[in-house]
């Protein structure tokens, strides 16, 4: 690896004798990791042999392989989710530091691998809002959050001045900031001829801009997570001095087992606790983590104000057996927009009433969309974590069905009973598909369809 000089001279000044067994090791494949959703993976095992856990997630896994994850029905119905394994680390501060019923915002979320993995960390009765200021990337952070099945998880849209904006709303707001990416050198080769000086000079000054602009979302005592993926003092623990002395907070220590060999402050000026992972130590990429307590006063508490009373619109009946697709439904509130039924958990209608101004891609489960008297279910509900699944017949499919579907082919299902059925793997829901007796129409949204033609012939089966 061709690394820049620059690089290797901070790096080198801040590592010391560590350096040579960081450079071989930034030149070793990276570790192939995953994290089970634990809403969908209750009764699954691996099927193979070499799975090691990852020793600070519950759910983290480290494959001795990288399955064709593409094609892969389970991958596909969200049973988990393909993460870099150090990035897990976000589950320590959850489990120490985060309880009872919490609202979170993670700013910078897509494609949503902490924001998937926050929700299943959170209770039922916590929100969390993931957003994603780049548009094209908030949609990725929508297909993610939609596999993952979770009812409290709202998707915006926002510059993080906008959700500033709110007040003092939430609890807990991770910035897993935009960085200069070191970290991801050897995963990445295009991240080693982006990088300069420069570069990092910018991303410093965006990083604190963006704390900054997010700053009065954060509760008084609240926590803020701040991390990056990069090795640098000027975007770690440079920037941690800085949001302390200029927002107010202190930083909060994290219990770390040392057999996991996490790294603490390397900076000479700054011994504050920092967690960081070099690759050389820990089986992952670098990665760099900071708990700070907002010690500043906070600006309103945006969700205790009341919002003027409009003239609501009459509600529509809701139609019969609606309520039946979801296993609990005296938990929601079932409401119709522009012909499409959602069921909103009671935190998440809460915080859609305060969030006007804010772009909203996805709040609630969406259950279907009304075409004359035909409700037309939607791959939403196939995937949530609150499908009744008894609500509809189901077929159970092959592989090779599964795949075929996925790939939005027709189904002939010539068992089946007419009308819509739910497809399900290896005990999973992946999709619906509506029976109309000779075939059958495909439910699955075609942005989601496998486009490749290819069918990987190694056993696939490694989790079942
Ligand atoms: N948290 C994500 C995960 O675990 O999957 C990864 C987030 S990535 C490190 C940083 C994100 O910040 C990117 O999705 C990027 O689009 C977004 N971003 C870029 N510029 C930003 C800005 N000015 N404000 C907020 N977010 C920004």
């Amino acid at each position: 690896m061709n690394l820049p000089l620059s690089f290797i001279q901070h790096t080198q000044s801040i590592l010391g004798d560590q350096w040579e067994a960081f450079e071989k090791a930034l030149n070793a494949p990276s570790p192939v990791s995953i994290r089970l959703n634990p809403m969908k993976s209750r009764n699954k095992r691996f099927a193979t042999d070499g799975i090691a856990p990852v020793p600070w997630s519950e759910f983290g896994f480290y494959l001795p392989v990288r399955p064709s994850f593409t094609f892969d029905p389970l991958f596909q119905a969200g049973v988990y989710y393909v993460q870099e394994a150090s990035s897990m680390f976000v589950e320590q501060v959850f489990r120490q530091h985060v309880s009872g019923s919490v609202r979170v915002l993670d700013l910078c979320a897509a494609p949503g691998g902490k924001a998937t993995h926050i929700a299943s960390l959170i209770g039922r009765d916590s929100l969390l809002v993931s957003n994603e200021v780049i548009a094209s990337r908030a949609n990725i952070l929508l297909d993610n959050v939609m596999k993952s099945g979770f009812d409290n998880v709202v998707v915006t849209n926002n510059d993080p001045l906008a959700l500033g904006k709110l007040g003092a709303a939430f609890d807990v707001v991770l910035v897993d900031a935009p960085c200069s990416g070191e970290g991801m050198f050897r995963k990445d080769a295009d991240s080693v001829s982006e990088w300069s000086d420069g570069n990092v000079q910018l991303c410093c000054e965006r990083q604190q801009r963006i704390v900054s602009d997010v700053w009065p979302a954060l509760k008084e005592d609240g926590l803020l997570i701040y991390s990056t993926c990069t090795y640098n003092l000027h975007e770690n623990e440079e920037n941690v001095r800085w949001i302390m002395d200029n927002l107010g907070a202190e930083v909060v220590e994290l219990q770390i087992d040392e057999n996991w060999k996490v790294t603490s402050s390397l900076s000479p000026e700054s011994k504050v606790a920092v967690s960081r992972f070099l690759p050389h130590r820990t089986h992952g990429e670098g990665f760099f983590l900071a708990v700070l307590r907002k010690t500043s006063e906070a600006e309103g508490l945006a969700f205790s104000k009341k919002k003027d009373k409009k003239q609501k619109a009459k509600p529509i009946p809701v139609p019969a057996g609606l309520k039946q697709l979801v296993l609990h439904p005296e938990r929601y509130a079932f409401q119709e927009i522009n012909g499409k039924w959602r069921a909103y958990a009671p935190q998440v209608a809460a915080f859609l009433e305060q969030s006007e101004g804010l772009k909203i891609l996805n709040a609630g489960i969406l259950l279907g969309e009304q075409k004359g008297k035909d409700l037309v279910v939607s791959h939403a509900l196939a995937l949530s974590n609150e499908l009744n699944a008894d609500a509809f017949p189901v077929e159970n499919v092959d592989r090779e069905t599964a795949i075929n579907y996925l790939r939005k082919e027709p189904l002939f299902l010539p068992d089946a009973p007419t009308g819509y059925v739910l497809l399900v793997y290896e005990s999973s829901p992946i999709g619906f598909v509506k029976n109309i007796g000779n075939r059958t129409n495909n439910l699955l949204p075609n942005e989601w369809r496998i486009k490749s033609s290819y069918l990987p012939d190694q056993n696939p089966i490694w989790l079942k």
